[in-house]
């Protein structure tokens, strides 16, 4: 057995024991590991993240997805960036009202391990006949694209690397000259009780771009703590949707099989503990912009996991 472990922040993390390793590589733009765990099944880990596990992938893929999809009254045309897993894009395609959706992911290498490994996550939704697949950058797509869409979902790796352009106030507002009239984007936020900072960052930028933010969190297990997650549009707030309006539109697009989201949960959602309410508004916390991007990430990165856990343990023996 192994411990594969993930530093969340400088001083904070976590580890997942693996019993077997299915897949170890590096693609043009990140290292790649798929291993077996007892509890959590298959695990996909990016770099030092933990992504998405087939034990808790609805914990995460339900709240990415669902809110936003049933926020908006008739979505056919959905675009997600990212989401190589698959896990987003099934959870959009059980819509029947989804006519066309384009899913732009930098890594093919990622949707190979997906589509041999992670088809309990992903039910082979990429060859359902209303899937478009680009391989690209979604920032190149999205500047170069002249199609709009109803639903915008950023299901991204954590802001460096890769990603890090991707939060910034430019490309939200890139993002929804991308919408069509009462289109809503969403999006996770990172980690509100563990990244803090970050996470109030990503919103306070939205909040410069759309005229709604709803935010809210949902636990997630393969990353040890709350993730946060957003819903922006000009026209829709997500918060004032009924509970039933929520469960007849589920009802109608045939969405079965959930096991977070219904109305009930819909309505649950959108309310923030205080000290975040307080921290959104703190005037010394600045927006996400290219001169300003995240930056968190680099020193997590330069920490040596593995060297100061052996480190430690000799000298805590
Ligand atoms: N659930 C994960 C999380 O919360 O961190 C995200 C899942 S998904 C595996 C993240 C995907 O974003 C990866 O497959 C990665 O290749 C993709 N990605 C990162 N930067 C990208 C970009 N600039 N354009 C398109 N896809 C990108």
């Amino acid at each position: 057995m192994k411990f594969v472990f993930e530093n969340l922040e400088k001083s904070f993390g976590t580890y997942i024991t693996a019993s077997k390793i299915l897949y170890k590589g590096k693609s043009k733009y990140q290292n790649i590991l798929l291993f077996e765990n007892e509890k959590y099944g298959k695990v996909l880990r990016l770099d030092k993240a933990f992504q998405t596990s087939e034990y808790d992938e609805y914990m995460y893929h339900e709240p990415l997805v669902q809110p936003a999809m049933c926020s908006h009254p008739n979505p056919k045309n959905v675009l997600i960036i990212g989401g190589g897993d698959g896990g987003a894009l099934e959870e959009a395609l059980k819509h029947n009202c989804v006519e066309k959706i384009t899913m732009v992911e930098l890594d093919e290498d990622v949707v190979k391990v997906a589509k041999e490994h992670l088809t309990e996550i992903n039910k082979n939704s990429f060859e359902d006949e209303r899937v478009r697949l680009v391989f690209g950058d979604g920032i190149k797509f999205i500047r170069e694209c002249n199609e709009k869409f109803d639903v915008i979902i950023l299901d991204l790796t954590d802001p460096y690397s890769i990603s890090t352009y991707l939060y910034t106030d430019k490309f939200y507002g890139e993002i929804k000259s991308r919408l069509n009239e009462g289109g809503v984007l969403s999006a996770h936020a990172e980690m509100p009780f563990v990244l803090d900072e970050i996470h109030v960052r990503i919103v306070k930028t939205l909040r410069t771009v759309f005229r709604h933010v709803g935010v809210f969190y949902n636990f997630v297990s393969v990353y040890g703590t709350m993730m946060g997650f957003v819903n922006c549009s000009d026209a829709i707030n997500p918060k004032e949707i009924s509970e039933n309006e929520i469960d007849e539109r589920l009802r109608e697009r045939g969405v079965g099989d959930l096991k977070i989201y219904d109305g009930k949960m819909h309505k649950a959602y959108f309310t923030i503990p205080v000290i975040m309410r307080k921290k959104f508004d703190d005037e010394n916390v600045d927006i996400i912009t290219e001169k300003s991007v995240i930056s968190a990430y680099d020193e997590l990165n330069e920490i040596n996991i593995e060297e100061e856990i052996k480190k430690s343990f000799n000298e805590l023996k």
